[in-house]
């Protein structure tokens, strides 16, 4: 069960008991029929909110998450710690990765529950139709790094085939390359061609200040890997989801 910010603050018991569910049933029934290989999805909002900077895959555990989603944090950290179980009892090669903020085509576009880059898209759509300002919720201040979902798709193939360790591996672009909320904003703004005015909603809250992963481990395994540049998949992304408005999730 994921969500945005948003999402996550209203419903953080049920992110918690889904999540556990799921990780039980799928792990459980996994080892009881002799699955070769499990890929976990983690998230870097599961880890500790005080920290120091960057984060890396040895900091899951060392701290509380932030009080945003406590809920599926603490579920998601138990992935880490069951499939350190598997493989001590019973030799499983079951692991986890840890992608940054995805985004992309077939993406849920729900502007209540949905991450912050599809919401974005989705309002920028309906206030160029509505003739509206777009109102990005928050500061805009936050920093994220964001990651297409064709890389993390060709990222997680490799794990899945090459990938041999339990622990987990942070999938994500370079400390370099993390971006404010108004800079994602300002982005999606040039990629729709949208003309009208941009408000900042400050009464809405701006969640974690930064996550920022390192992508060290990633770079070892594979040095010559290569993001699409974040503007060209913001604007694919976009143009995605003007070509199908009437069949996107939203
Ligand atoms: P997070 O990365 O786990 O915090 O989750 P999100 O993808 O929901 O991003 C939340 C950040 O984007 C916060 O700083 C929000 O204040 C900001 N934000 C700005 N506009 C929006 C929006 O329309 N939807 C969402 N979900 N977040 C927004």
């Amino acid at each position: 069960m994921v969500g945005g910010l948003f999402q996550n603050i209203k419903y953080n018991l049920d992110f918690w008991r889904k999540n556990m569910h799921i990780n039980d049933n799928v792990l459980h029934s996994a080892y009881k029929s002799g699955v070769q290989k499990v890929v976990s999805c983690l998230s870097t909002c599961i880890f500790p909110d005080k920290t120091t900077y960057p984060i890396d895959e040895t900091m899951i555990h060392n701290g509380p998450p932030h009080n945003s989603n406590f809920g599926y944090s603490y579920a998601k950290r138990m992935i880490d710690v069951q499939n350190r179980g598997y493989f001590e009892q019973h030799g499983c090669r079951f692991t986890a990765v840890i992608p940054t903020n995805v985004f992309g085509p077939h993406d849920n576009y729900n502007i209540e529950d949905g991450h912050v880059l599809p919401g974005l898209i989705h309002k920028v759509y309906l206030a160029k139709e509505n003739g509206t300002a777009l109102t990005v919720w928050g500061t805009g201040k936050p920093r994220r790094q964001f990651i297409y979902s064709l890389d993390l798709a060709r990222l997680f193939l490799w794990v899945l085939r090459e990938y041999d360790e339990v622990e987990p591996i942070i999938l994500s672009v370079g400390e370099e390359d993390e971006v404010s909320i108004r800079e994602a904003a300002e982005c999606v703004v040039r990629a729709m061609d949208f003309k009208g005015e941009l408000l900042f909603d400050t009464t809405k809250s701006d969640g974690q200040f930064k996550k920022t992963a390192s992508n060290s481990k990633l770079k070892k395994y594979l040095p010559d890997f290569q993001f699409t540049p974040f503007e060209r998949a913001v604007k694919e992304t976009c143009d995605w989801f003007c070509a199908n408005y009437a069949i996107a999730r939203k």
